[in-house]
């Protein structure tokens, strides 16, 4: 099965360098290994989309209003996201969580506002490295989950994409080990088991980010149970991601 690959650029590229590197990403993607959704900022979802149509790439936003329409000055809806190409979005991402003070109840919110205009969503969960270290991050992992997919249906969830991102590895340059991941993955799985279904466990499509690099993501994408990636550093070098997307086994 072909993996999962997701970018996240954060805050980074203008338009002009938005325009660069789609027109060389969309050139050079193979799409025969990977899946591929690139998240840029909103400002650049328009001419992202302008470039991807007709190719197999798929485009996400970084961040959604948990509310639909109104007078909330600075926010952008689901439905705008959607209206510019947007399929997916990434939310509950720890830059969020930790930044914007995003607690679970708004990530939860979020989630079903999303869902209900036709977004999927990629749900980012985590652990701190005081967490880890504690040997909390089961509960932890086990909490957001619970609070932030509380009141989805069963089918709803074949729109969620769960991505495992330890904060500790994010941007960090250390990644965590095939281990970490594996025993993260079967914890995942074991809450989505015990809170929807067998189904649903085995369905649902998991992915790891956190400094994955051109050296360790083969390894670290090959964990069982995990089924693609998350990368933002690396994602915003267009031939280093290119070979990642090209390559990935
Ligand atoms: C991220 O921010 O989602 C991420 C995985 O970042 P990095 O790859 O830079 O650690």
């Amino acid at each position: 099965m072909k993996k999962l690959i997701v970018a996240n650029f954060k805050m980074n590229q203008n338009i002009e360098e938005a325009k660069a590197y789609f027109t060389k990403f969309v050139s050079l993607f193979n799409g025969e290994r990977a899946d591929v959704i690139i998240c840029p900022p909103y400002i650049s979802l328009p001419l992202a989309s302008f470039f991807t149509r007709g190719s197999k790439i798929k485009l996400g936003a970084q961040n959604v209003s948990d509310e639909e329409q109104g007078a909330f000055t600075g926010e952008i809806s689901a439905d705008m996201i959607k209206a510019v190409g947007g399929e997916y979005v990434i939310i509950g991402h720890s830059e969020r969580r930790n930044k914007f003070k995003e607690s679970d109840k708004l990530i939860n919110k979020k989630i079903k506002t999303s869902l209900k205009n036709g977004l999927k969503c990629i749900l980012c969960v985590g652990e701190s490295g005081l967490d880890k270290n504690a040997g909390k991050t089961g509960e932890v992992i086990r909490k957001q989950l619970e609070e932030d997919l509380k009141g989805l249906y069963e089918n709803e969830l074949e729109s969620v994409i769960i991505a495992y991102e330890p904060i500790w590895a994010i941007g960090t340059g250390n990644n965590a080990t095939v281990k970490d991941v594996e025993f993260v993955a079967k914890i995942i799985r074991k809450v989505i088991l015990e809170n929807f279904s067998e189904k649903a466990s085995r369905d649902i499509q998991l992915l790891y980010g956190g400094s994955l690099n051109e050296k360790n993501y083969q390894a670290l994408l090959s964990a069982t149970g995990i089924d693609g990636g998350l990368f933002g550093g690396v994602s915003l070098k267009v031939d280093a991601f290119l070979n990642i997307a090209n390559s990935v086994k």
